[in-house]
C-alpha cells in the first residue's frame, strides 16, 4: 500500500471533538504516515488548528501537519505559530494562500502561498517539510492554466518539498498536471487529493466552490438515487476506488483523504484498495 494521508478540520464543539476522537482512533489503525488539520477553513481561527494538532499528536500519536495560511495573519503572527509547532516537534506544514473570510478586511502580510513557503524557509530553514496545494483542474481564479502551473512552480522553487492535490474525479487531469508541471522542471512528489463521497448534496455544494467538476456519469448516477444514502455511499466507494486505483497504477506517490472527520467513506474506499 503507498503512503496514505487523512485531512481534518479543527473541532468546534465538545460534540465534534468526540467525532474527531472517534475518527482518528480509527484511522490510526490504517496506518496513516501524517494527518493534517486544515486552517481558517470556515472562519475557525489560529488556535482551533494548533489545539486540535496537539491534540492529535500528544493523545492519538499521530505524525501531524497543520495547515497554515496567509490569511489574516502578520510575519509576527506566523512566526510565533512556527515556533510553537517547531518546539512541540512537528515536521510537517501544508502552507496555503487560504480565501479571505467574508468581513474580514486584511488579508494579512503575504499575498500568495509562494510568499509564505519562502518565509517559513527564511525563519525555520529545513525543519519543516512543506507541502503545498496544486489544482489538476486549475485553480478557480487563476488567469489561465499556463498561469496557474507558473505561480505553482513559483511555490516549488521558493522551497516546498511536495504538493497535494486539489480533488478532483478525473484522473487524466491529474496525468497531465503531472506531465505539463514535469516539463517545467518540476520534480518533487505531487499527491492526490482524494474525495471520499458519502452525501452527493453536500460534494456538489464544495465541488461548485472550489471548481471541482463531477462528472456528468456520476452526477446523473447519483441525483438518481435521491436520497438513497446507502446506494451513494456504495456507487461513490466504488467509483473513487477505481480512481484511486487508476492513479496508483499510474504512478501517483500515494493518496490524501479528505475525510471530512469521518472514517465510514473513507475506510469504504480503503477496503476496496486492498
Ligand atoms: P496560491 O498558490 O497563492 O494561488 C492562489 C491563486 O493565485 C491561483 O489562482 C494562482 O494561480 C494565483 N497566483 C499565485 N501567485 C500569483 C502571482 N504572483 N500573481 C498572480 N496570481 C498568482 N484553505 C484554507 O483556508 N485552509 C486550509 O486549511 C486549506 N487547505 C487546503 C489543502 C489543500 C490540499 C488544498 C488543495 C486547498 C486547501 N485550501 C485551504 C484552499 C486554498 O486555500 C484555496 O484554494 C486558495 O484559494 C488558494 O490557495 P493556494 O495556496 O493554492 O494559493
Amino acid at each position: 500500500m503507498p503512503a496514505i494521508s487523512f485531512e481534518f478540520f479543527p473541532p468546534k464543539t465538545d460534540e465534534q471533538r468526540a467525532q474527531l476522537d472517534k475518527a482518528a482512533k480509527e484511522l490510526k489503525g490504517l496506518k496513516p504516515e501524517y494527518v493534517s488539520v486544515t486552517f481558517g477553513a470556515g472562519g475557525s481561527t489560529l488556535s482551533y488548528t494548533s489545539e486540535t494538532v496537539a491534540r492529535l499528536h500528544r493523545q492519538h500519536g499521530l505524525e501531524v501537519a497543520p495547515h497554515l495560511s496567509c490569511m489574516g495573519g502578520t510575519r509576527k503572527e506566523i512566526a510565533d505559530l512556527l515556533d510553537i509547532y517547531r518546539a512541540a516537534g512537528y515536521r510537517r506544514i501544508v502552507a496555503l494562500r487560504g480565501d479571505l473570510p467574508s468581513g474580514m478586511a486584511s488579508p494579512g502580510d503575504f499575498r500568495y502561498a509562494a510568499e509564505l513557503v519562502r518565509f517559513i524557509r527564511e525563519h525555520c530553514g529545513e525543519h519543516f517539510h512543506i507541502e503545498v496545494a496544486a489544482y489538476p483542474e486549475m485553480h478557480p481564479q487563476a488567469e489561465d492554466v499556463h498561469a496557474d502551473l507558473k505561480h505553482f512552480k513559483a511555490k516549488i522553487d521558493a522551497g516546498a518539498n511536495g504538493a497535494i492535490t486539489q480533488y478532483f474525479f478525473n484522473a487524466d487531469a491529474y496525468f497531465r498536471f503531472v506531465d505539463d508541471v514535469r516539463r517545467l522542471g518540476v520534480s518533487v512528489p505531487i499527491v492526490p487529493g482524494i474525495m471520499p463521497i458519502s452525501n452527493y448534496a453536500q460534494l456538489k455544494r464544495f465541488s461548485d466552490a472550489c471548481g471541482a467538476e463531477i462528472p456528468r456519469w456520476i452526477a446523473k448516477r447519483m441525483q438518481a438515487y435521491y436520497d438513497d444514502v446507502e446506494s451513494i455511499r456504495a456507487m461513490g466507494a466504488e467509483v473513487v476506488a477505481q480512481l484511486c486505483r487508476r492513479l496508483l497504477e499510474g504512478g501517483a506517490p500515494g493518496l490524501h483523504f479528505y475525510t471530512l472527520n469521518r472514517t465510514k467513506a473513507t475506510r469504504a474506499v480503503l477496503d476496496q484498495l486492498h
